[in-house]
């Protein structure tokens, strides 16, 4: 089916947050499958290992060598050939003819009944399989050592070429939002380079006349414009390319300019505000003019009201030049929270990414939570270990939508599912972390 933002399940009184998700998820695919898709995926760029952290890896990397290279040893020890385990006596005796080092192959012969002392990583000895750690040794000097025959099995802490990874087969797929064990593996592997998708490039602006930018002072009745900060920190820690718009008023033919100069430049367009119940009105009409954009209210806390859709650019091309349209609600918390529930999925989507959603765990509620079925809720909480050790959550005082202390406080978000009602003290409940260890 094809998507489109005003079909009528979309303009459905409240829209269920996964219909929404599903909606947005949609509209991306059909995008990427367009010849004249907004993220070409012929975009790509090459950049070095320390340019590449939090990009998109465009191409399967496929390794050049077998990792390890050589067999070599997992402990530090005595490698010997492990046949002479094959015995009823108890204890076995080696003689240690030399020491093998990480980084310096031994390139002489061992018989029967030696050994050679060796160190973790290093390359295992023509005629050796087997390695006895330091530690299981019984008895040990420079010239012999003696262990349980027990304690052993042939082939035991030996590490084989290309366990980890073997030539020609992929070492990270297209698709990884690149973390830093992904540059150490690409280095391991000798590739100083990566193809990655190119940066898409988002516009934000802040829509409304009580708007105050920083640095002026404030006039009665307004507010300093927050929205535009909390966004573009999101946006940069998805490395994107960041085009700030800036505060536009609340006037037909301001917003009518400044999202046709904002959707010309950018592949993705941000606002927050003027889509409430009060403002809708007017920003619809510019939409409709501009594009195929729909208003829904959306059945969540905080976060109602919201505009998706797409604008197309005017500038002449055939066909138009398409930029997605997010149009969040004004208020600061539910700017961060839709963010986080459609905006960061989408743009992760439309870059190539395999893997676009927030990881979801549980924690235990420290104390009740009212909650009223037939919305998804998202409170702002702290996530701790509680006194019996096992993951505690517990909220960041008030959950206004406005009140943006709750969130900067928070290291979570409790989610609270569309048909879930009160939470008693001690129910486990749905949570997603603000910061991973990604
Ligand atoms: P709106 O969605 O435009 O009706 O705005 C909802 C609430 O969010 C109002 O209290 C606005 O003053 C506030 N708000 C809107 N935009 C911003 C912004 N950029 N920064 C801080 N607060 C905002
Ligand atoms: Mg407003």
């Amino acid at each position: 089916m094809k998507y489109s933002p005003n079909s009528p399940i979309l303009l459905s009184s409240s829209l269920h947050v996964d219909e929404a998700r599903k909606a947005i998820s949609q509209l991306v695919k059909e995008l990427l499958e367009e010849s004249n898709a907004i993220a070409d995926p012929a975009d790509i760029e090459t950049v070095s290992l320390d340019q590449a952290i939090d990009r998109i890896l465009a191409e399967d990397l496929l390794s050049p060598i077998d990792v390890p290279a050589a067999d070599n040893s997992a402990m530090d020890g005595y490698a010997f050939a492990g046949k002479c385990l094959d015995t009823s006596a108890p204890e076995i005796t080696l003689q240690v003819i030399g020491t093998v080092f990480a980084g310096k192959p031994y390139d002489g012969k061992i018989q029967q009944g030696e050994c050679l002392k060796i160190m973790t990583g290093a390359v295992m000895p023509t005629g050796c399989d087997t390695v006895i750690p330091q530690e299981l040794t019984i008895a040990q000097d420079a010239v012999q050592i003696q262990f349980k025959q027990h304690q052993l099995k042939l082939g035991e802490n030996r590490r084989l070429r290309g366990e980890d990874l073997q030539a020609g087969k992929p070492a990270i797929s297209a698709g990884r939002l690149l973390r830093p064990s992904d540059l150490g593996l690409a280095a391991s592997l000798g590739i100083a380079t990566l193809q990655v998708r190119r940066k898409l490039k988002v516009a934000i602006l802040s829509s409304g006349d009580e708007l105050c930018s920083l640095g002026t002072s404030l006039t009665a009745g307004s507010i300093y414009d927050s929205n535009r900060y909390s966004l573009s920190g999101l946006l940069n820690r998805l490395n994107l390319e960041i085009i700030d718009c800036g505060i536009v008023r609340d006037d037909p033919a301001s917003l009518k300019e400044a999202f046709i100069e904002a959707s010309s430049k950018a592949d993705v367009l941000i606002s927050s505000g003027g889509v409430s119940v009060g403002e809708a009105d007017f920003t619809k009409q510019i939409m409709q003019e501009l594009g195929d954009v729909g208003f829904w209210k959306i059945a969540m806390r905080p976060g109602r009201p919201m505009a998706f859709g797409i604008l197309k650019s005017s500038t002449g091309q055939s066909p138009a030049r398409k930029t997605l349209f997010f149009g969040l609600p004004g208020n600061p918390v539910a700017v961060m929270v839709t963010f986080y529930q459609f905006v960061r999925s989408a743009l992760l989507q439309l870059n190539g990414a395999s893997q676009t959603e927030v990881p979801l765990t549980q924690a235990i509620s420290a104390a009740p939570i009212r909650k009223k079925s037939g919305r998804t809720e998202f409170q702002r909480a702290i996530l701790e270990r509680g006194a019996d050790g096992k993951p505690t959550v517990r909220l960041t005082g008030s959950q206004g939508a406005g009140i943006l202390r709750s969130m900067s406080e928070a290291n979570c978000f409790v989610i609270l599912g569309h048909n879930q009602e009160n939470i008693a003290a001690g129910d486990w409940v749905d949570i997603a972390l603000f910061e991973g260890l990604l």
